[in-house]
């Protein structure tokens, strides 16, 4: 139905009755279609939706009720507004009509100003029933988003008040340990074992607040959407990661990628940290082999990053998408574990999906899917 919904369809067995009608509403700018029995009103009403019928009740073969109810049967065709028409000898069954889905009856001869009001009523009632229903549904999905958020607030609460406070207690903890012996060490001979620490894990603190920030960063920035040609983002990231391709000899190969509706910033973003990783867990004296492919699908786009790496545990699966979930120590492979939770937020974000296929010791493949969101189909509030 449009905004100003008015194709209307008339079903009547009476050419004269359908002229009429049809030449009056006709007038009056309505979008007129006539039917003259019910089963071409019902080949009629598949073949294009009408804003609202007016049915008469007294027909051969399939009479005005009978059409009603298959109309109301189909949930496609359940929403139309029927009004009857009868004629005043007829004995019109009134409380059947409303019981069968009628919403309205006019009786024949009519009068075209109580026809025109009637009509109007009822496409009134449609046109804000309509409108009501869209608010719900945004309504909905706003609700949706702000349960979503309230659990990555929550999330994200959890995180700093456990996470940060390891590098804190340490970094306390040698402050006061200073404190206590200031006066039995030598700070010139031993400020290395005290402080040196403190340094450290200040650093560390830095690292996580400024990943952290990052990944809150990911969800919250406004919505900019536009066609991403993913061979440039792909050149791009790889120019960042030059040095990291050098210093480990990686060997990089891609198919064409195509260009996607997208966030470009964080398509790239996506690709840094999926291909960064595929260099870094590299298996020791195994040069790095990092493929990128995609497979187009009738409503998205599937795209592959597989690496010769170290592989991932299936149990660990789901966990590394986690903010801080590492698997391994600072010291074995240096690292915040917030790439991947950035990345998951992203693909979120662009209503695709992500996941692993890997083998443990062998290598890991990275899927994640864009959307092939048409212009007419994204909002970029
Ligand atoms: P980080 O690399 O900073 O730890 P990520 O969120 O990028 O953070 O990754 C989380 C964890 O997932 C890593 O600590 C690592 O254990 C594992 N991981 C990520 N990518 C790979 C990969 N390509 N191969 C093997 N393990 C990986």
């Amino acid at each position: 139905m449009s905004d100003h919904p008015r194709h209307i369809l008339i079903v009547d067995d009476t050419p004269d009755n359908l002229r009429l009608l049809s030449k009056t509403l006709s007038e009056q700018g309505y979008e007129v279609q006539c039917a003259i029995n019910g089963k071409l009103a019902l080949m009629a009403v598949n073949h294009k939706t009408p804003d609202l019928i007016l049915l008469d009740i007294k027909m051969p073969e399939m009479d005005g009720y009978e059409v009603c109810e298959k109309l109301k049967s189909k949930p496609e065709t359940a929403e139309i507004p029927v009004i009857f028409l009868s004629a005043l000898d007829d004995v019109l069954d009134k409380v059947k009509a409303f019981k069968i889905g009628g919403i309205d009856y006019i009786t024949k001869p009519f009068q075209v100003e109580e026809v025109f009001a009637r009509i109007e009523n009822q496409l009134t009632i449609r046109r804000l029933q309509k409108e009501l229903h869209n608010k719900n549904l945004k309504l909905q999905k706003l609700n949706q988003e702000l349960q979503r958020s309230n659990q990555e607030l929550e999330e994200f609460t959890y995180v700093v008040s456990h996470d940060l406070q390891q590098p804190l207690q340490t970094i306390t903890g040698f402050a006061e340990l200073l404190l206590a012996l200031k006066s039995e060490i030598n700070l010139e001979q031993e400020a290395d074992e005290y402080v040196t620490p403190i340094l450290d894990q200040g650093i560390r603190m830095q690292e996580l607040i400024k990943d952290l920030l990052e990944y809150s960063r990911a969800g919250t920035k406004k919505r900019n959407f536009e066609a991403t040609d993913c061979q440039e983002i792909l050149r791009k990231s790889l120019a960042h990661l030059h040095g990291a391709i050098q210093d480990s000899r990686a060997m990089i190969t891609s198919e064409t990628l195509p260009t996607v509706m997208a966030d470009r910033i964080q398509i790239g973003q996506l690709f840094q940290n999926l291909i960064g990783n595929g260099i870094k867990y590299q298996r020791s004296n195994v040069e790095p082999k990092i493929v990128i492919a995609v497979e187009e699908k009738p409503q998205e786009w599937l795209f592959k990053v597989e690496d010769n790496g170290i592989g991932i545990k299936p149990e660990n699966f789901e966990r590394v998408f986690q903010v801080f979930q590492r698997l391994h120590t600072n010291q074995e492979y240096p690292g915040t574990g917030v790439g991947l939770a950035i990345c998951k937020k992203i693909i979120d974000r662009h209503q695709g999906k992500i996941w692993i296929e890997s083998q443990w010791g062998i290598g890991t493949t990275f899927y994640f899917t864009i959307p092939k969101l048409n212009e007419g189909n994204y909002d970029n509030s």
